[in-house]
């Protein structure tokens, strides 16, 4: 039985500001069926308050205790481990830390800080880990869409620090097991009953199915463009035999949503063509 969805933000409920057709009407519909809801997302560029700002501005009314974001992960993990963090983020996540001590730093926090992830900030970055200092990341993801078009995201550098560092980063948003966890536990459910719905094949889907939620790919956002070439093709081509459409219509019953909401957001989507196909049910098998 399903009890609980976790929607990641970017690419699924909305891109470049605007939400995507479709989604507030079914976004409306999950928060009045019962089910649990809480919305992800990996994004480095916003504090937390400011996501849950463009959820209220786009029509998705999240409480606030709804939305999770790495960076949040991130600061609480800083709290609990009395560290003082070299910040290499976005000016515009800088609020998200207000407060901490920073002074002689001894853990280093990377995220998509966009120009700022130059030879200077990333040499010091390295220095410190060399020292000692545990790398923490918002997640891996390697590339987010913006106005249509790829970019690179934090991932890459996350890898480039590990393999000149010759450590391994703690992940602490998706697809760390622990950012999921988190989620589950603050609902109260087990995995077997939460649905995750992301854009990333890799950082959302395939990292949900491995600790045993389910999750749907939803064809929009960075999917079209990461389809095209390379390992996450390869990565979805492999996953795909395992989803079943039978499977969505499965946890449509059980989370009580009607067929025609379903439909309708589906055919919203196709029609305007923001998503360019349907939405894809993966359940573990
Ligand atoms: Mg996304």
């Amino acid at each position: 039985m399903l009890k609980a969805v976790l929607l990641d933000i970017s690419g699924v409920l909305s891109e470049d500001g605007e939400a995507l057709p479709g989604a507030v009407e079914a976004v409306a519909r999950l928060q009045s069926s019962g089910l649990a809801l809480r919305f992800l997302t990996n994004t480095s560029r916003k504090t937390s308050a400011a996501v849950r700002d463009e959820l209220q501005r786009l029509g998705f009314a999240p409480a606030p205790e709804q939305v999770f974001t790495a960076p949040g992960a991130i600061r609480r993990y800083l709290e609990r481990s009395g560290l003082r963090p070299y910040l290499l983020i976005h000016e515009r996540l800088e609020p998200e830390f207000a407060g901490l001590p920073c002074e002689k730093p001894n853990a280093v926090v990377l995220g998509d800080a966009e120009q700022r992830l130059d030879y200077a900030h990333l040499d010091e970055a390295f220095q410190l880990l060399l020292e000692g200092a545990p790398l923490l990341a918002v997640g891996t993801n390697r590339y987010f869409r913006q106005s249509g078009t790829l970019h690179l995201d934090a991932g890459p550098f996350v890898r480039a620090l590990e393999y000149a560092a010759g450590i391994e980063a703690k992940v602490l948003g998706k697809p760390a097991s622990d950012f999921f966890h988190a989620v589950l536990d603050d609902i109260g459910v087990a995995p077997g009953e939460a649905l995750m719905v992301g854009d990333d094949v890799e950082c959302d889907v395939i990292a949900a199915m491995e600790l045993g939620l389910q999750a749907c790919l939803i064809r929009s956002g960075k999917y079209c463009g990461g389809m095209r070439r390379g390992r996450r093709r390869h990565a979805a081509r492999r996953a795909w035999p395992s989803w079943s459409i039978r499977c969505w219509r499965r946890a449509r019953r059980g989370c009580h949503l009607s067929n025609s909401t379903c439909s309708r957001y589906d055919s919203n989507v196709s029609q305007r063509g923001s998503y360019r196909s349907v939405i894809f049910m993966a359940m573990k098998t």
